[in-house]
């Protein structure tokens, strides 16, 4: 039985003071929840506050990248340890908005999940195709080569920790939201891949959706088969929205 994860992706929004103020509009009420996994990611400067004022409580913070060397002369970069020493327990890698704008690849962030797991953090690793690409027909041959070369040469002892966002790029942002059948095909898929890799943990490994989940799709998305929780952008910024995201079943 998976548990579901329910992700807030924060983006380049709300600065430390701000953090605070949702987060302690957010810890009273999403207290009792027990059966789902709450994580807030937001940007490197709110992680210090935001995973003090959370301590003892049921949100987790993950931070929404990181680096893949330890120390050294890599100005702006912060490496898993320094997530990890400030109290981060996921780390968001590869998310579209990185490999668009960023330069990421799959090799790339095949590093940065080496690096997440050595320092102790759960990494999120994003994958999904463009409209482009889904139109030409070419969405197995996309998500199989992010699996792939993404997660290739990982230690059998991480497998099942690991967490996969699938999110296809034309529903991030744009209100367009995969159809619950359409995110669960992909869904499907994406765990016969990853059974090719990892073929005794596959069944165990949390697969999010991510693209314009709101309130008002999330049942429907959860109810389907292999959907074991969401990777939520604009909808998680508001405690009011996330909330209703975590108590998806009412
Ligand atoms: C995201 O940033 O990962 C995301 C899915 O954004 P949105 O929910 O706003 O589409």
């Amino acid at each position: 039985m998976r548990k579901p994860i329910m992700a807030g992706n924060w983006k380049l929004n709300k600065n430390h003071l701000e953090t605070l103020a949702f987060i302690d509009e957010i810890t009273p009420v999403l207290s009792g929840v027990g059966d789902v996994d709450i994580v807030i990611c937001p940007p490197f400067t709110s992680l210090n506050v935001a995973t003090a004022r959370t301590k003892g409580t049921n949100i987790k913070i993950g931070a929404q990248d990181l680096f893949w060397e330890k120390s050294g002369a890599y100005t702006g970069e912060i490496s898993g340890e320094m997530l990890k020493v400030l109290g981060c327990d996921y780390v968001i890698i590869g998310h579209s908005e990185r490999r668009q704008y960023f330069g990421e690849t799959n090799q790339t962030i095949n590093k940065k999940i080496f690096a997440a797991f050595a320092s102790g953090l759960i990494p999120i690793v994003c994958v999904g195709e463009t409209w482009q690409e889904r139109s030409a027909g070419q969405v197995e041959q996309v998500l199989s080569a992010q699996i792939r070369e993404g997660l290739q040469g990982l230690n059998a002892e991480y497998h099942g920790k690991i967490v996969i966002a699938y999110e296809p790029v034309w529903a991030i942002g744009t209100g367009q939201t995969a159809t619950p059948a359409q995110a669960n095909e992909a869904h499907v898929l994406l765990r016969k891949l990853l059974g090719e890799i990892f073929a005794e943990t596959a069944q165990d490994i949390r697969i999010q959706y991510g693209g314009s989940v709101k309130p008002e799709n999330v049942r429907e998305l959860m109810a389907q088969s292999d959907i074991d929780g969401a990777l939520i952008g604009g909808a998680a910024l508001k405690a009011a929205s996330f909330e209703k995201l975590v108590k998806f079943k009412g």
